[in-house]
């Protein structure tokens, strides 16, 4: 308590502390044990284009806990990113998105892409371009099958790194999006050196998108600035059918949310590219 806290009365010793420190300490054993026995699982979300047409997917990563059951990537990929079991699991989800993508080739037109979540302390390892074409390689995916979706905070770290390793990737084929776009601290002067292909809204400005003149203004602005950039644009965490009617009029590319479908497990998300349908009516049934 603050008031028994006074000077020369510090305490060194708080026992929510303590707990939270001993159950991340719990968590990153779990964790590594979770990597040796399989237990992350990658759901795959579908991208559409304004006819509803499934265009991609992004991987999104779980962690199918013993105990505690489904366990969301915000729960753990903060605390791997302390440490250095970021980089194993980065590079078993790159596998998995990639051996996927590969089996699903017989259901998929010729721009269909797999987007794939890369933290900072995986970009910015040095053998980050090698790993990624190692792994690409080795899973015979056709590498402009495969979309990496990077942050502004990562790709402004170290803006001619990250340019060097983008465009290193790129003449394979490789592509890049921006995620999260708006929420970080980019500044626009050194964004348009970055050799990107996507801005992906961030849902933060999707959910309000029609009664929040600020939010409306925002996104109206980014795809306004994407078309004028030539980049695709594509909004996440779109939930209603007023919110894609509103982003399709504005010349939106891409949708990605709920309204469509949640993320799905492998086998169900097969079963959609399986069937060849168009969503949203798949939400439905999903
Ligand atoms: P993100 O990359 O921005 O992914 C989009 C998140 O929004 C996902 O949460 C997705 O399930 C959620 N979402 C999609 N549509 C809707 C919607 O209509 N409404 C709402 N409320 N949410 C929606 P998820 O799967 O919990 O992932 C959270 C974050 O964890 C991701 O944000 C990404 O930053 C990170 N993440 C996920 N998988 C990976 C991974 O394999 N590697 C790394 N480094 N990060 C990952
Ligand atoms: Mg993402
Ligand atoms: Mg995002
Ligand atoms: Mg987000």
């Amino acid at each position: 308590h603050a008031k028994e806290a006074g000077p020369g009365n510090i305490r060194f010793f708080d026992p929510a502390i303590q707990i939270a420190l001993e159950e991340s300490e719990a968590m990153l054993q779990d964790l590594r044990q979770a990597l040796h026995q399989d237990e992350l699982v990658l759901h795959y979300q579908p991208q559409t284009d304004g006819n509803g047409h499934i265009v991609g997917a992004e991987a999104l990563v779980r962690w199918h806990h013993p105990r505690q059951g489904l366990i969301a990537p915000g729960h753990f990929i903060p605390l791997a990113e302390t440490n250095g079991l970021i980089l194993s699991i980065g590079r078993r989800v790159l596998q998995q998105a990639c051996a996927a993508a590969t089996r699903w080739r017989r259901y998929i037109g010729a721009d269909w892409q797999l987007a794939v979540n890369v933290s900072a302390r995986q970009f910015q390892q040095q053998t980050f371009v090698d790993e990624v074409r190692t792994i690409v390689a080795d899973s015979s995916l056709e590498p402009h099958r495969l979309k990496l979706e990077l942050t502004e905070s990562l790709v402004l770290s170290d803006i001619d790194d990250t340019i060097a390793k983008m465009c290193a990737l790129r003449e394979d084929g490789i592509g890049f999006a921006m995620d999260d776009f708006g929420t970080g601290h980019s500044s626009l002067a050194k964004l348009k050196h970055l050799p990107l292909d996507q801005l992906k809204i961030d849902r933060s400005f999707i959910g309000d998108l029609e009664t929040t003149p600020q939010d409306t203004a925002i996104t109206r602005a980014i795809i306004a600035m994407g078309q004028a950039l030539g980049l695709e644009v594509v909004a996440e965490g779109v939930e209603t059918e007023g919110q894609s009617d509103f982003l399709r009029r504005h010349g939106c590319h891409g949708f990605q949310g709920y309204f469509f479908s949640k993320p799905l497990p492998e086998a169900d998300f097969e079963q959609l590219l399986q069937v060849g349908v168009r969503l949203p009516q798949a939400a439905v049934c999903g």
